[in-house]
This record gives C-alpha cells, sequence and structure tokens, in this order.
C-alpha cells in the first residue's frame, strides 16, 4: 500500500471537493434535482440573510412557506437545543409526551380529532390518500376513488405526484398510480359530475388556497359547495394545508376564512420552522380509520420536531402572528396595486395573508434573479406568477421594502 506513505502533498490527485468557486464547471456530488440560484446563505435572523461575502438579502419567500417565525427565532433556537440535550428520538415503539402534546394542542386549534406525525407535506397527504382508501375499503368499494384538481399540488412520491395536477411532476415516471379523478379547481358543477358517474368517489383532496399552481384563491362558497357534496355523498373532505396552513393565511389554517369542518387536514412547511415534521389530521369517521399496523413512520412525531412545533405555535400564539399576517399580508397586497394598477401586463395581484401572488401576462421566471440582486428572495410559480410567502413576523418597514423594491422590478420588466 505504497500510498499510505505518501504524504497528502505527494499525490497529484485534486480532491474533488477542492474547487467551491462558482463557476460553470463546478459540480457538487449531488445528484442533478435542482437548478440553484448562484448563492449560499450562511447565516439568518429574523427577515434577512446573509451570505458567504456578507451580503444581506430581505427573504420574502421563508424558505417556501417554511420559516414562519423568520431565521432562528431565538425561542425556537432555544427550545430545540433544550430538547437535543435532553432527548431526540426514541421512536413510536413507546409513548412520546410532547407528540401527545402537539396533537392536542392542534387538535384544539384546528377542531380535528388526532394526528398522525410525518416528516413532509408529501408523507402527510400519502396518509390521507391512504387513509381514504382504506375509508373505502371500510364501506365495501373496492378500488376507491379520490377526486383530485387541475393545477394542484401534492407532492413528489408516486401517489402525491400521481394526485397532483402538474404534468411537469409527473412525465417520466409512469405507471402512475389509478384511483385519482381530476377536475377544474373552483368548479362545483364538475365535481359533482364525477360523483353521479362514479359510485366510487371516496373522498375530494384540494389545496384551500393553492400555492405552486401559482397561488389561486377560492371562489365565495367554493369550499362549503366541496363541503355540501361530501356530505351528501359519504365522502371525506381532505384539506392539504401544507403551505397555506399554520398562520400563513392569517387565519391558523386557511379553511377557517370559511365557516365549514374538513374531514382531514394536512400540514408541514410551516409547522416545524424548518424542523422536518408533517401532520395528517383527522376528524370523526375519518379520525377512527387507521388502525395499529395500517400507516406508521420511524421519525415522525420525534420529541425534536415536535418541540419545534409547540414552539411554533406558541410563538405565533404569544406574538399575535395570524393579526401580523392578515395585516401585513392585506397592506402589502393594496401597497402592490396601488404601485401596479394599470400597467397592461398586469393581470392580477391576489392571495390571503401572507401568502400573495402577482400574476402577469407573460413568463417572468427572470424577475427571480433581479431581485436576488437587489437583496430581496422572492420566487416565480406556474411561468407567470411572482410569489411572496414572507415569514409571518415580517413588520411593516420591512413589508414596504419588499413591496417598492419588487414593483420596482416588475416596471422595468414590463417596460422592456
Ligand atoms: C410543498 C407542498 C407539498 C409537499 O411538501 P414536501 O414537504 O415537499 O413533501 C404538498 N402540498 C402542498 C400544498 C405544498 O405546498
Amino acid at each position: 500500500m505504497e500510498s499510505l506513505n505518501k504524504s497528502p502533498s505527494d499525490t497529484k490527485v485534486t480532491p474533488p471537493h477542492a474547487d467551491h468557486s462558482k463557476t460553470d464547471t463546478y459540480m457538487p456530488n449531488l445528484m442533478n434535482t435542482y437548478l440553484p440560484l448562484p448563492v449560499t446563505f450562511v447565516r439568518g435572523e429574523g427577515v434577512w440573510l446573509w451570505d458567504e461575502e456578507g451580503k444581506r438579502y430581505l427573504d420574502a419567500l421563508a424558505g417556501v412557506a417554511v420559516c414562519g417565525l423568520g431565521h432562528c427565532h431565538p425561542e425556537l433556537v432555544k427550545a430545540i437545543c433544550q430538547q437535543a440535550g435532553t432527548l431526540i428520538h426514541t421512536s413510536n415503539l413507546y409513548h412520546i409526551g410532547k407528540q401527545e402534546q402537539l396533537a392536542s394542542r392542534l387538535a384544539l386549534l384546528s377542531g380535528m380529532d388526532n394526528a398522525f406525525f410525518c416528516n413532509s407535506g408529501a408523507e402527510a397527504n400519502e396518509a390521507a390518500i391512504k387513509l381514504a382508501r382504506l375509508y373505502g375499503h371500510g364501506k365495501n368499494i373496492d378500488l376507491p376513488t379520490i377526486i383530485v384538481m387541475e393545477k394542484s399540488f401534492h407532492g413528489r412520491t408516486m401517489a402525491t405526484l400521481t394526485a397532483s395536477g402538474n404534468r411537469k411532476v409527473q412525465a417520466g415516471f409512469e405507471p402512475l398510480l389509478t384511483g385519482f379523478a381530476r377536475v377544474p379547481y373552483n368548479d362545483l358543477e364538475a365535481v359533482a359530475q364525477v360523483g353521479v358517474h362514479n359510485k366510487s368517489v371516496v373522498a375530494i383532496l384540494v389545496e384551500p388556497y393553492q400555492g405552486e399552481g401559482g397561488v389561486n384563491v377560492p371562489q365565495a362558497n367554493y369550499l362549503q359547495g366541496l363541503r355540501h357534496i361530501c356530505d351528501q355523498n359519504g365522502w371525506l373532505l381532505m384539506l392539504d394545508e401544507v403551505q397555506c396552513g399554520i398562520g400563513r393565511s392569517g387565519n391558523w389554517f386557511a379553511f377557517q376564512h370559511s365557516c365549514i369542518t374538513p374531514d382531514v387536514i394536512t400540514l408541514a412547511k410551516g409547522l416545524g420552522s424548518g424542523v422536518a415534521i408533517g401532520a395528517c389530521l383527522a376528524k370523526g369517521t375519518a379520525a377512527k380509520v387507521f388502525k395499529p399496523g395500517n400507516h406508521a413512520s420511524t421519525f415522525g412525531g420525534n420529541p425534536l420536531a415536535c418541540t419545534a412545533a409547540l414552539t411554533t405555535l406558541k410563538v405565533i400564539e404569544d406574538q399575535d402572528l395570524l393579526r401580523n399576517a392578515m395585516e401585513q399580508g392585506d397592506f402589502m397586497r393594496s401597497m402592490f396595486k396601488a404601485e401596479l394598477a394599470g400597467l397592461p401586463d398586469l393581470v392580477q395581484i391576489r392571495g390571503q395573508g401572507l401568502m400573495i401572488g402577482i400574476e402577469l401576462s407573460r413568463p417572468c421566471g427572470e424577475l427571480v434573479k433581479t431581485a436576488l440582486k437587489k437583496g430581496l428572495l422572492v420566487n416565480v410559480t406556474s411561468d407567470k406568477v411572482v410569489r411572496l410567502l414572507p415569514p409571518l413576523v415580517i413588520q411593516r418597514s420591512e413589508a414596504e421594502q419588499v413591496v417598492s423594491i419588487l414593483s420596482g422590478i416588475v416596471k422595468d420588466f414590463l417596460a422592456t
């Protein structure tokens, strides 16, 4: 073993990690699943992030609706550190006190009866899909069907990408699953029609506010209409609140802007403020579907993740962040309307709470890079919709900065 006698300086081999310059030839040892922007953040505080060169950015995306408390909220950091030094993981073979506390807290806030914990939005929806199928089999429906929407997004696992109404996430992964029927979002008649022809329907899965699909908002009485159809047919109403839940809409849950109660709610993104946790909540009959052995997760609901979630809920309540999300969101939408009104290529400014979409009449993905250069983090979804998902802690002066920088960028873009 000659090489063992050589000191590192004798070897001519360049270590694969040596070149950290961001040139076109630099390829990290990562699967080619993302196209990251040319920036690496190294520190965060509140609505601010800093890159390696010390440049500061105003984060109006919050890790895609994850960091509701802003970055590194001191109360969250303290709680996580304390829990990490006490107990991180034991498994669901044993009682987990923090998990039971979190389930009870979420039940109180949502009106649901019980919770299953997992680690992501896709897994939360997988749980809901399995729950609906089991519910169907319990009614002797052998091939249960779940109604899903066009432009929806439910995740990247096989069941959830099948449920998603976006060909881009499905293409190349066929065969997809069976057991889904798709209708346009905001179309109650189409839902009712599926029920007339397909006697195997067991549930509807819908985002109350569509996120990835372009920040699409429900028409008045849409959720009430879905609730009514579900009640008439014995279907479960399952709401994917992975993006719009946990304060983002200005209520704990987006469905609370309507006067309905769903049977199932799925959560993830904002629940743990960056510590991975997902949840599937259920009420009534739906809450009694799973029996021991039907479903499980190794990591799901461990003490560390549940502590992050309990602290997130506590800070949202203590700091009145639901009201703040509502007020700053309304403020930002009205200020955007004032700034951008009359531009011929502006289609619509919409959203709820701190879920904000600005639809333009043409693809505008390049705006993301322009904003990045100016120290602002935003996102474009569905090609033409600039999407903002700021931290729930955003203050008025910061909201003003977001609107002023982004309005300038949008005006420049539309002028070219
Ligand atoms: C992000 C998202 C998901 C998927 O969540 P992951 O944690 O990435 O699996 C599911 N549904 C909605 C509405 C989402 O926004």
